[in-house]
């Protein structure tokens, strides 16, 4: 059990420092804050024993994983500027304790979901187009990690799909799809359907 390799403490401690290390910082350049939580974590080793305790990070925090593994730099970042900012309002809500918070910190395993959802915050990218089972604007860009297949997975209904839009049932570990999955796509996309998507226009208009 990983709460019994520390104290609660040490987890609150962990977590005040990433507040005391990120909220005082003024630049929105995403790589240099993604730079600091990854030096957080690994200075003081805290998702070390995590990884090691039989937890699977590939499957239960995907972005995080890509942080640690030295990866950020590979990130497509569609809006930096508000993630910085939305993360640090995040950290600071948990950091007093604010009644609206969801993200209190109770053990390293809530810090570890903090953390990914903050990096997951620059990792993502959204596809600009409806889901084809719900009809709502949640696709998103994942990578099936044992295929290397590029997917798609709907944040609002869950559903998951083909790059061809076909339903599909995923049983692998996945991945935000980072700036190499999208190009390689890309090339076929565009002489397969005829139009560039969101991302195609943002890397190469
Ligand atoms: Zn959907």
């Amino acid at each position: 059990m990983i709460g019994s390799q520390g104290s609660e403490s040490m987890w609150w401690r962990y977590r005040r420092q990433l507040v005391d290390l990120l909220l005082p910082t003024a630049e929105d350049r995403p790589l240099e804050f993604l730079q600091t939580v990854s030096n957080w974590a690994k200075v003081n080793g805290v998702f070390y024993s995590f990884s090691l305790s039989g937890w699977n990070m590939e499957v239960t925090y995907p972005s995080l994983l890509l942080l640690l593994s030295d990866r950020a730099g590979e990130f497509v970042i569609e809006d930096p500027k508000l993630a910085i900012n939305e993360s640090k309002r995040v950290l600071q809500q948990a950091y007093e304790g604010a009644p609206s918070s969801v993200h209190h910190v109770y053990s390293v395993v809530d810090l570890a979901s903090e953390v990914d959802w903050i990096v997951a915050q620059f990792a993502i990218v959204t596809a600009d187009e409806a889901c084809p089972r719900c009809k709502q604007s949640g696709l998103e860009y994942w990578v099936d990690s044992v295929m290397n297949t590029i997917m798609f997975s709907c944040s609002e209904c869950g559903g998951e799909f083909t790059i061809d839009r076909r339903a599909i049932v995923n049983t692998h570990p996945v991945r935000p799809a980072l700036r190499q999955d999208l190009q390689k796509e890309s090339l076929s996309l565009r002489g397969d359907r005829g139009k560039k998507s969101w991302w195609a226009k943002t890397l190469w208009q």
